[in-house]
C-alpha cells in the first residue's frame, strides 16, 4: 500500500472513531434524558394508577386473613329494615342496643351513625339516659359534608345564592349525646381517582377542628394506648398524607357477622329461656360496630378487593390493622424517585458497558431482580416500592438500546462491507470480491446461454508517468482512469446489465460486460473507452500527462463455467496489443 493511501486509511479510520465517539455521548445522553424524564413522572405522581393496580393485586396476594377475633360487625341491611321498620329508627332503639351490648359486656360499641338532629323529647330522653349508664365506652363519628346552599324564594321559587360544594362543614351529633361518649372521629372516605377505595385520613383538619378517622380511637383505646398524633402518622403515610387501608379479607369472608335483627331476637329468647342466635359471649370483650348497610349507596364503596364493601368493613379493618399492627408502608416520594434514578443509571450502564446479548440479560436481570425485590419487601416488612415506573423504564432504555443498536449496526456493517470490498485508491472492487461476483455471473450465464465478456486494460508506460512525475501523479492518473470507467459503466450500458469494474493490479483493470459478445458489444465498449482515456486530460502541477491504455477482451465460450480461461485469453489479448504498439484493443484469438 502507497504512504499517502495509507494515510488516506488511517485518516478515514480516525474520523469514523471521533463520529463514534460523538454518538456515544449522544446515547448516554439520550439515556440520561429518559432517566430524568422517569423521575420526572415519578415526582408529579403521574403514573401512578397504574402503581395503583399493581398495589391491589399485592394486597390481593398477600391478604393476611389475619382478622383479629375482637371485632364483630352488627349489620343493619335492609332484611332488617323489612323486619325492624325503615331507618331513621326512634332513638329508643339506640338505647336498647347500648344497654344490650353494655348488659353483654362488649368492649368498646362504635354507632355509625350521626345522630345530628333532634326527635320526639322522650326517644332523646331515653339514648341521653342510657349513654349515661352504660359502662361500655362509645363512640360516635361526625360527618365533614358540604355546606347547604343558601336560598331565598322569590315568589315562592327557590333561588340559589352560593351553592359552594368546596366548603365543608363538621356535623356533631346533638350536644346531649356527644358529651356521654368516649370519643368522636371524622368517617369521611375519599376513593381514588379511578373509584377504588385505597386510602383513609389517619386525621382530618377543617377550620379549627382537627378529628382522627374514628375507627383509631376505638382500637387504640382498646390497646390502652394513646393514639399517636398526626405526625406519628406520616411514617406510614403516602404523599398525599393518607394510609393505604391493609384489607386482610374479603366482605364475605371477613369478621364476625350479625344481622342486626338477631341481637334482639337473641335478647328475647334469652329473656323466655330459649337458646339465642347470639349469645353473650360473642359480644363479650368485643368492639362492636354498629351500622346500616344496604347496597347501592355511600354505605358500599369498590375497593381493591370487592367490587362492593360496606364501609362498615373499613372500620373494622383499620381497628384490626392497630390491633395486629398489619400496615402497608409506602416507600416515601424521594425514596421512590432515588431508586428510580439508581435503576436507570444502572441500565444505562449495562447497555453501554456490554455488547448486544449481555447487556440485553443484564437489564433483564435488573427488572426481575426489582420485581422480586419488591415483592420481598411487600411480603416481609409490608414496604411498598414503586414497580411500574422502573419497570418501564428498563424497558424504554432497552427500547431505545435495541433501535439504536440495530440503525448503528446496519451502518456499520454497510461501511465494513464497502471497507472490504472497494479498493481504496480509486474506490472500484478489489479482485478479491470481484471473482466472487464474476464466478457467480459466469455460472449463470454458462446456464442461461447467455453472451458475457471481460475486458482487461493496463495503462501505457505508467513506470513513466511514476518516474517522470511522481508518485501522486501516478495516483491521480489510477484515480482519473478508474472514474471514466465508472463513468462509462454507468452512462453506457444498460441498468439491466449491470456490469462490474474492479481494480485487477497495479495499473490494472478488469470490466465485465454482461450480455456482450466479444465481436460487436465489447468490441465497441472496449474502443470507446479506449478513445475517453486517451481525450480526457491528465493534469499535473500544470503540465499535461498523456495517458493511453491497452485493452484486451475475451468472452466465455460455450460450456465453460468458470471465469479464468476467459480472463487468460482477455490477458493474452492485451499483451497482444502491448506488443503491437499500446493504445489499443485486441480481442481473443479464437
Ligand atoms: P506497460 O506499458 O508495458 O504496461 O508499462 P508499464 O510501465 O505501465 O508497466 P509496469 O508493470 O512495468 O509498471 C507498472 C507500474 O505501476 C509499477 C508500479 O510502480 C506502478 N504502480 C503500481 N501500483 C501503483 C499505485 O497504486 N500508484 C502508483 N502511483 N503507481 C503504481
Ligand atoms: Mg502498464
Ligand atoms: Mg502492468
Amino acid at each position: 500500500m502507497a504512504k499517502e493511501e495509507l494515510i488516506e486509511t488511517t485518516e478515514k479510520l480516525f474520523t469514523r472513531t471521533k463520529f463514534r465517539e460523538y454518538r456515544d455521548w449522544a446515547r448516554t445522553g439520550i439515556y440520561l434524558l429518559l432517566t430524568g424524564a422517569f423521575v420526572f413522572l415519578c415526582w408529579t405522581q403521574k403514573l401512578d394508577r397504574f402503581e395503583n393496580i399493581v398495589l391491589d393485586n399485592l394486597i390481593k396476594r398477600t391478604a393476611s386473613h389475619r382478622l383479629h377475633p375482637a371485632i364483630v360487625l352488627f349489620k343493619i341491611s335492609p332484611e332488617t329494615l323489612a323486619e325492624i321498620g325503615s331507618w331513621p329508627w326512634p332513638r329508643r332503639y339506640h338505647a336498647v342496643t347500648a344497654r344490650l351490648l353494655d348488659d353483654w359486656k362488649a368492649a368498646a360499641i362504635l354507632f355509625d351513625f350521626t345522630l345530628e338532629n333532634s326527635t320526639l323529647p322522650q326517644d332523646d330522653l331515653d339514648l341521653g339516659q342510657a349513654l349515661t349508664r352504660i359502662k361500655t365506652p362509645l363512640y360516635l363519628p361526625l360527618d365533614l359534608k358540604p355546606q347547604k346552599e343558601r336560598k331565598f324564594w322569590v315568589h315562592g321559587m327557590p333561588v340559589v345564592l352560593d351553592k359552594d360544594e368546596g366548603k365543608l362543614t363538621w356535623v356533631h351529633s346533638l350536644p346531649e349525646f356527644e358529651k356521654k361518649v368516649k370519643a368522636i372521629g371524622h368517617r369521611k372516605l375519599v376513593s381514588d381517582a379511578d373509584g377504588l377505595l385505597r386510602r383513609f385520613d389517619p386525621f382530618l383538619t377543617d377550620g379549627n377542628e382537627t378529628y382522627p378517622f374514628v375507627a383509631l380511637p376505638v382500637a387504640y383505646d382498646f390497646l390502652k394506648k394513646p393514639v399517636p398524633s398526626a405526625a406519628e402518622w406520616g411514617r406510614l403515610a403516602d404523599g398525599q398524607g393518607k394510609v393505604i387501608i391493609p384489607w386482610a379479607s374479603r366482605w364475605d369472608e371477613g369478621f364476625a357477622s350479625y344481622n342486626y335483627a338477631d341481637l334482639i331476637h337473641s335478647f328475647y329468647a334469652i329473656q323466655k329461656g330459649a337458646a339465642p342466635m347470639i349469645t353473650p359471649k360473642d359480644v363479650a370483650g368485643k368492639i362492636c360496630i354498629v351500622g346500616v348497610v344496604s347496597e347501592g349507596d355511600a354505605n358500599f364503596r369498590a375497593t381493591p378487593l370487592d367490587v362492593s364493601y360496606p364501609v362498615l368493613g373499613v372500620y373494622a379493618h383499620v381497628i384490626n390493622s392497630v390491633l395486629t399492627s398489619n400496615w402497608i408502608r409506602p416507600a416515601p416520594l424521594w425514596v421512590n424517585s432515588l431508586c428510580l434514578l439508581g435503576i436507570g443509571l444502572l441500565t444505562s450502564f449495562f447497555f453501554l458497558a456490554f455488547r448486544r446479548t449481555p447487556s440485553l440479560l443484564a437489564g433483564l436481570l435488573l427488572g426481575i431482580g426489582w420485581f422480586l425485590f419488591c415483592l420481598l419487601a411487600f411480603y416481609k416488612w409490608h414496604l411498598w416500592f414503586n414497580l411500574v415506573y422502573p419497570t418501564l423504564l428498563i424497558l424504554c432504555l432497552f427500547a431505545f438500546s435495541a433501535v439504536y443498536v440495530q440503525i448503528t449496526s446496519t451502518s456499520e456493517k454497510s461501511q465494513l462491507f464497502h471497507l472490504a470490498t472497494r479498493d481504496g485508491l480509486t474506490e472500484l472492487y478489489v479482485i478479491r470480491h470481484f471473482r466472487l461476483i464474476m464466478n457467480q455471473i459466469v455460472r449463470e450465464a454458462n446456464v442461461r446461454k447467455e453472451p458475457l465478456s471481460v475486458v482487461l486494460l493496463d495503462i501505457d508506460d505508467f513506470k513513466k508517468v511514476n518516474d517522470t512525475y511522481g508518485h501522486p501523479a501516478g495516483d491521480m492518473v489510477l484515480k482519473k482512469v478508474a472514474g471514466i470507467l465508472t463513468a462509462y459503466i454507468r452512462n453506457h450500458r444498460p441498468f439491466r446489465e449491470i456490469d462490474f469494474a474492479a481494480r485487477y493490479g497495479g495499473e490494472e483493470f478488469i470490466v465485465m460486460l454482461r450480455k456482450a459478445n466479444v465481436k460487436d458489444a465489447a468490441l465497441v465498449a472496449a474502443e470507446r473507452i479506449r478513445k475517453k482515456v486517451e481525450a480526457a486530460k491528465f493534469e499535473w502541477e500544470g503540465k499535461t500527462i498523456p495517458v493511453t491504455i491497452s485493452l484486451g477482451v475475451a468472452s466465455l465460450h460455450a460450456g465453460e463455467n468458470i471465469p479464468d480461461p476467459m480472463v487468460h485469453r482477455a490477458d493474452a489479448a492485451l499483451y497482444e496489443a502491448k506488443k503491437t504498439g499500446k493504445n489499443r484493443v485486441c480481442i481473443e484469438k479464437i
